[in-house]
């Protein structure tokens, strides 16, 4: 019988974070989207994944741990992709959070396009995909994840052309005029084109990155059927948003201790109605506008004030980009001035904390929320909202979706608003606020059928077919690609050209 294919999986940071504490290495599990939707297969299924363990290594050839985990039940191998800390300010800082994720949510003026950050995008990309060639046989399948590994794909498939592989960009893919934007943009397309299925949330994102492959590369795109012709390869580019565990939620949202939390956290708001906004602390989530929103909203309805609270979660992110650092203080600055204006009594307008909220927790804090605030200026998708709606489950509560994120395609029962629109912001929280809860069952009914039918196991399960299916033409890609063949040294710089 043919064994199954091992999963490898590369993405920049993993299902842990690495300490070392008196010479020992203590992995601590991290949080995110990817993990509570991929660490499941691995745990049934085991593999490998590839990532940085967010700590800083001394010199570029510190070799990285691999590790057993979860650590009290091993099920798959973590493969830590050592970074030093001037690796990890100019791929990480740099190109990554100063390139390519302002340019992917359309803040061309955040942009720093910097040629010696790209080289070291370029340097550590190589690094991952040299870490995870090591990790793969010949039957295994790679699959890399985000904007932060666009060429390792490419790199890969110069080194083991017949590999199947997937990508999967978690951010939106911008229009080709403002990509075109971006000096090395037709090497980021190449190196993703190593791949054979390059998965997007949205159909829009596909068709962005098709008009770009075709416009800079000038390679032969399908729109209808979602599809490239590139070095004898055909590639499959489909929209599939990214779904999250829906049973977990619900599951959680059930759990006495979890609602006994909400309960506690009601009593210790006081008002009447709860405004809830999660999100890490960055610009394109749309904090600002959100609290020129809710301060318009408190001139216009005197009747409201002390009677509604916006509980905000900003979450600590990127904290070393400057950009961060100073929307921090803009944000802080505006919860002291909506406080300073509003509060009476008890009453405090605005209850702001800058900081993580552990996931069972933060159903809790769902739970609490008459509503939700998703209002990002531009977001990939946002799972905040599909969380916020499986957690629900007395079936009352309204999302208030911004159109600029990638969720609002999907969830249309949502009270959909323009979050540059201040005022359409505050008629929207009065309709919510306004809304009976016979209309906020129906809405939420539907919504909660979009999120438990497009979970994260429909998800999954798309690329595990999509990669079955793939129609091999691995001779025509062994012949273009025989000119490289050793990956036992770092290639030269003119190995991928901009
Ligand atoms: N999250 C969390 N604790 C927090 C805030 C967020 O665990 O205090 C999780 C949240 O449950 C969600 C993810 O972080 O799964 C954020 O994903 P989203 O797509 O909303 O935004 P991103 O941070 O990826 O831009």
């Amino acid at each position: 019988m043919l064994k199954e294919p091992k999963i490898v999986l590369v993405s920049n940071r993993g299902s842990y974070t690495l300490k070392e504490i008196d010479g020992k290495i203590e992995a601590v599990p991290a949080i995110s989207g990817l993990v509570s939707a991929v660490e499941p297969v691995l745990k049934e299924k085991g593999g490998v994944w590839v990532a940085w363990g967010g700590r800083e290594a001394a010199a570029p050839e510190t070799p990285g741990v691999r590790l057993n985990v979860p650590p009290e039940n091993p099920a798959y191998l973590f493969c830590e992709v050592p970074l030093t800390g001037d690796e990890i300010r100019r791929y990480y800082h740099g190109f990554t959070n100063g390139a390519l994720w302002p340019l992917c949510h359309y803040f061309l003026e955040k942009c720093r396009y910097s040629n010696s950050e790209w080289l070291a995008y370029r340097q550590v990309n190589f690094k991952f995909a040299l870490a995870a060639l090591a990790e793969t046989g010949p039957q295994d399948i790679v699959w890399v994840n985000d904007y932060h590994l666009a060429l390792v794909p490419g790199i890969i498939r110069r080194h083991k052309p017949g590999l199947k592989q997937a990508f999967f960009w978690h951010i939106p893919f911008p229009h080709y005029d403002l990509f075109a934007t971006l000096p090395w943009a037709r090497a980021i397309l190449r190196g993703l084109l190593g791949s054979d299925v390059i998965g997007f949330h949205l159909p829009d994102y596909s068709y962005n990155f098709l008009h770009a492959v075709n416009k800079l590369l000038e390679a032969p795109v399908d729109y209808n059927t979602f599809t490239i012709r590139w070095q004898g390869r055909k590639i499959f580019t489909p929209a599939w948003p990214m779904g999250i565990d829906y049973e977990a939620f619900q599951k959680l949202a059930c759990d006495p201790k979890i609602r006994k939390q909400a309960e506690e956290l009601r009593r210790q708001i006081g008002t009447e109605r709860i405004a809830l906004a999660v999100e890490r602390l960055d610009y394109t989530k749309g904090i600002l506008e959100r609290l020129l929103a809710f301060e318009r909203f408190l001139e216009e309805a005197p009747e409201w004030r002390g009677r509604v609270s916006l509980l905000q979660i900003a979450v600590p992110s990127r904290t070393a980009v400057p950009a961060y650092q100073q929307l921090r203080s803009q944000v802080e600055e505006a919860v002291g001035r909506i406080n300073g204006r509003f509060s009476e009594g008890n009453y405090r307008p605005v209850h702001y904390f800058w900081r993580g909220i552990p996931r069972q927790e933060l159903v809790s804090y769902y739970l609490a929320a008459d509503i939700m605030m998703v209002t990002p200026l531009r977001d990939g998708l946002n799972l905040v909202a599909k969380e916020y709606v499986a957690s629900r489950v007395d079936g009352t509560g309204v999302l208030i979706l911004s159109r600029f994120a990638g969720a609002a395609r999907d969830l249309k029962e949502a009270v959909i608003i323009n979050p540059y629109d201040i005022e359409g912001t505050v008629v929207a929280l009065k309709a919510a606020l306004a809304m009976p809860v016979s209309q906020q069952k129906q809405r939420l009914r539907k919504l909660q059928e979009q999120v438990r039918r497009f979970d994260v196991r429909w998800w999954l399960a798309n690329f595990q077919r999509a990669l079955q299916e793939r129609e091999v033409k691995e001779e025509d890609a062994v012949r273009r690609h025989l000119r490289v063949s050793s990956f036992s040294t770092l290639p030269s710089t003119s190995f991928i050209d901009a």
